[in-house]
């Protein structure tokens, strides 16, 4: 039978990270990925390493710490992250919205974040394409992105080189419990005894949780992107607008019209090759990866009302991904006390790229010395399973269209 120190499940970005955290301090590590590398949610998403999506609290601080591990990782990775530091602007269309904005703005400055307010003139000098109808934006020179894919194939070939192993197309099938605690993992392809499992699984979470007797309060939110043919240069940084800020944390708000409905708010970048990234939906259907005709029409007309440019340029293909959304938008991270060395890695949302870098140090000092190092000074009851003791999950999962369990 084969052995390892730490078996963690899932080959997505999570996984990586925590596998190359681990990899550097010497510790054995076997990852299982039923598929391959990046072929879950962290190969269907965009490339924003954002900090002005982050709610102010622990969401803002885990991303501030991201963000700052991101210049090391495109130095010392032997896979060109596409890592850019060139800031984004979250774009306002009506008073309202200004408001909210100017609010979100402030709690956010206060935590150490660059932001600002521009009007409408100076959000356009920023960004030549933008409506005129626009009343203004935000903008943070500290916002960045990366390659989702690159980056995941980068920290899965940093891994490996620090000795990680990887078992690819093979599937998590049990996972056995000796007086509570950890014993090995079962594999479709033979059993690894284990100290401890790491579930990295994303929106699978749930099914690996219930090998163990847990129920974890994780659902798909689905997501449909454009990506259109390449154009000469449009999009100056990152583009959202205020909407996607709140269809990410309050959706109730947006109303209850149909783009209410399909979670529509705009994220919009462009690849160096010229192609736009066009997103995006926030909606409950389940594990439904699909796109569909109505999304894809509301997502082009909102688009094209804060970049009018967008209607004269030919979509060429479409994609959804499923985002592992929580009851308070933040991740599950840490061991759960209930199964000694059982660790959860997962919920990230719309956030898994951006705190990948964090969740991997955090995660592996977690195993490696009982806790996070004291510089990172990080709340773990705030990202513990725990914290959801008194939510009803299986009203969770039906409240938000979740029936049955990804197998
Ligand atoms: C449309 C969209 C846009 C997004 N944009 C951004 C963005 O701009 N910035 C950002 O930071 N985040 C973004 N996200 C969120 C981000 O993509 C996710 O948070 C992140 O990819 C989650 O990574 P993960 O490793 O947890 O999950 P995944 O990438 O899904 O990896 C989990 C892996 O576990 C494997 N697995 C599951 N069950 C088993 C089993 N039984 N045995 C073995 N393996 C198993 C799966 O095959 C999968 O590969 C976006 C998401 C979507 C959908």
């Amino acid at each position: 039978m084969q052995t390892s120190d730490v078996v963690i499940i899932g080959g997505g970005v999570v996984g990586c990270s925590i596998a190359y955290h681990l990899g550097k301090r010497g510790i054995p590590t076997h990852v299982i990925e039923k598929d391959d590398i990046a072929m879950g949610t962290s190969g269907a998403c965009d490339k924003a390493v954002l900090l002005q999506s982050k709610n102010p609290g622990i969401h803002l601080e885990l991303a501030l710490k991201s963000v700052k591990m991101f210049p090391e990782l495109q130095k010392s990775l032997d896979t060109d992250i596409e890592f850019l530091n060139h800031g984004c602007m979250i774009v306002i269309q009506n008073e309202n919205q200004w408001k909210v904005m100017e609010g979100f703005v402030e709690r956010q400055k206060k935590l150490g974040l660059d932001v600002k307010l521009l009007d409408k003139n100076e959000a356009r000098d920023r960004q030549p394409a933008l409506s005129e109808d626009i009343l203004g934006s935000t903008y943070s020179p500290m916002d960045c992105e990366a390659n989702p894919i690159y980056l995941t194939l980068g920290l899965y070939r940093g891994a490996k080189k620090h000795g990680v192993k990887f078992s690819l197309g093979t599937k998590v099938t049990g996972i056995k419990l000796e007086k509570g605690r950890i014993k090995s993992v079962e594999t479709d392809s033979g059993e690894i005894l284990c100290k401890y499992v790491v579930n990295a699984t994303g929106v699978y979470a749930p099914t690996i949780g219930r090998m163990v007797g847990l129920n974890i309060p994780i659902v798909p939110r689905r997501g449909q992107i454009i990506i259109t043919e390449p154009v000469p240069k449009l999009i100056h940084g990152g583009l959202n607008c205020a909407r996607y800020i709140t269809a990410k944390f309050r959706p109730e708000l947006l109303g209850t019209d149909e783009m209410a409905k399909l979670g529509v708010g705009l994220a919009l970048g462009q690849t160096e090759n010229g192609n736009l990234l066009i997103g995006g939906t926030r909606e409950f259907v389940g594990f439904n990866k699909t796109t569909t005709h109505k999304a894809l029409k509301a997502i082009l007309k909102h688009a094209a009302s804060i970049v009018p440019a967008i209607k004269n340029v030919h979509v060429i293909r479409s994609f959804a991904g499923l985002r592992p959304y929580t009851p308070d938008g933040l991740p599950i991270l840490g061991e759960v006390p209930e199964v000694p060395g059982f660790i959860m890695a997962a919920g990230h949302e719309g956030d898994g790229i951006a705190l990948s870098a964090i969740t991997g140090r955090i995660i592996s000092e977690v195993i490696a010395d009982g806790k996070p190092s004291d510089d990172l000074n990080i709340d773990m009851t705030k990202l513990s399973l725990d914290r959801f003791k008194n939510v009803d999950v299986n009203e969770f999962r039906e409240s938000h269209n979740c029936y049955s369990f990804a197998s």
